[in-house]
């Protein structure tokens, strides 16, 4: 068999899997609460504050959009015209046109002119943001993290390039099935690395102290049968009015972060019903979910990228021989990008869904519907959420149940426990 018939084949399988991984992993049959719950939760919050949120989120939007559409069209115009070969060609100029120089210097000159583009869309974003008192952050600030996330993004950015055409150059045949492998041990390799290395570059994190709060957090993680190494608290404040807090790692890695702003703003008793959605996460394995699914994606992404490969109407477009050699890096880009637009919708799918779970958690580990009700609305004030947003930008974007569906699930869980 050829090495694109095995490819075809890896193709199925893979997406096979993590059919199997998302149907097996991720709760699909629990119902939303009724929208009658939604709307009475809806009236529970102070008009002027949803009023305030849905004007955050209308000034938000054209820039949102903006994003995606210059996104997408500077990926197209680099990727599906000769464009894109030439930037590399003139990056690895000074070395020869070596492969190594055209992947590395080619594949940042490439993301260079992206990030150009992004850059103003970030600042007008960012603008917004302070406009209405969500950020905390001055102009000096918020470059330096732009900063930070340029490094991050140049380090991993270069394990990829090297990576990727390395295997091409070294495996003209099978670069497919060691580039998905290598896809899919990055894919887990960040997940264990991320909160060790990434995280720590844009926050501090400082242990909770010990004290009362702190006991009923660690006490709660143990009745809930969760081995938990630490409460974290991250210095979110320095940056953001916003509160939240996630769990994060994998393993030994695995620790549950407060954002400072919550112990601020909201009473122990909501900060407990948070912790305890996040408890939900770990208990559930949520991460390695997602770092299964990102795994197998980032495979089935390289199988596929493979076979439309021997497309030649796209290589024609580009001006490139192969799909594998480095002056195809911005038509790897442009499908990137494109897929990418599909797989956004579908990750906040399974995203919420496993939110909801986390919500359900909490409640079933607290019993106190009434504290996680008054979370959610707090949550959604404090960070200026729509809590009632447009069902397709829902649909789109939304990563976690909106908050009248989580406040309306407390009220369906109360319900469902009456007091005795
Ligand atoms: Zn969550």
């Amino acid at each position: 068999m050829t090495p694109r018939v095995w490819a075809m084949i890896s193709l199925v399988a893979l997406i096979a899997a993590a059919a199997v991984v998302a149907m097996l992993r991720v709760p699909w049959t629990a119902a939303p609460a009724p929208r009658a719950d939604q709307l009475a939760a809806l009236d529970t919050l102070p008009h002027d504050a949803v009023a305030q949120g849905r004007a955050f989120h209308a000034a938000l939007r054209p820039d949102m959009y903006l994003s995606l559409v210059v996104g997408l069209l500077v990926a197209l115009a680099l990727g599906l015209t000769p464009a894109g070969s030439w930037i590399v060609e003139q990056a690895g100029r000074p070395f020869g046109g070596h492969w190594l120089a055209r992947a590395l210097l080619g594949g940042f000159a490439v993301t260079l002119v992206g990030e150009v583009f992004a850059l103003p869309l970030a600042a007008w974003r960012q603008s917004i943001l302070r406009r209405y008192g969500l950020s905390t952050q001055g102009w000096g600030g918020w470059t330096v993290d732009l900063l930070k996330g340029y490094a991050v993004g140049a380090v991993i950015g270069a394990i990829v390039l090297v990576g990727f055409f390395t295997i091409t150059h070294f495996a003209p045949r099978w670069w497919w099935a060691w580039a998905a492998a290598g896809a899919a041990a990055l894919a887990i390799l960040l997940s264990f690395v991320f909160p060790v290395l990434v995280e720590p570059v844009f926050n501090k994190f400082t242990p909770m102290p010990a004290g009362e709060q702190r006991t009923r957090l660690m006490e709660m993680a143990a009745r809930d049968g969760v081995p938990v190494r630490d409460v974290l608290i991250a210095d979110a404040s320095r940056r953001t009015r916003a509160v939240n807090a996630y769990v994060s790692g994998l393993g030994p890695t695995r620790r549950i972060v407060v954002y400072d702003t919550l112990l601020e703003k909201a009473p122990p008793a909501e900060v407990e019903s948070v912790v305890a959605h996040e408890l939900g996460h770990a208990k559930q394995s949520d991460v390695l979910t997602g770092t299964l699914l990102g795994a197998l994606g980032a495979a089935a992404a390289v199988c596929a990228l493979y076979l439309l490969g021997s497309w030649s109407a796209l290589l024609r477009l580009a001006r490139v021989d192969s799909i594998a050699e480095p002056r195809a890096i911005a038509l790897l880009l442009a499908i990137a990008t494109v897929a990418g637009l599909f797989a956004g919708p579908a990750q906040a799918l399974i995203s919420r869904r496993v939110e909801a779970r986390a919500d359900q958690h909490a409640l079933n580990l607290t019993h106190d519907p009434t504290e996680f009700e008054a979370m959610q609305g707090r949550l959604s004030l404090v960070n200026l959420g729509d809590p009632d947003p447009n069902p397709l930008e829902q649909f789109l974007f939304g990563s976690h149940p909106t908050a009248v569906e989580r406040m309306a699930a407390a009220r369906a869980w109360a319900r469902a426990h009456p007091h005795p």
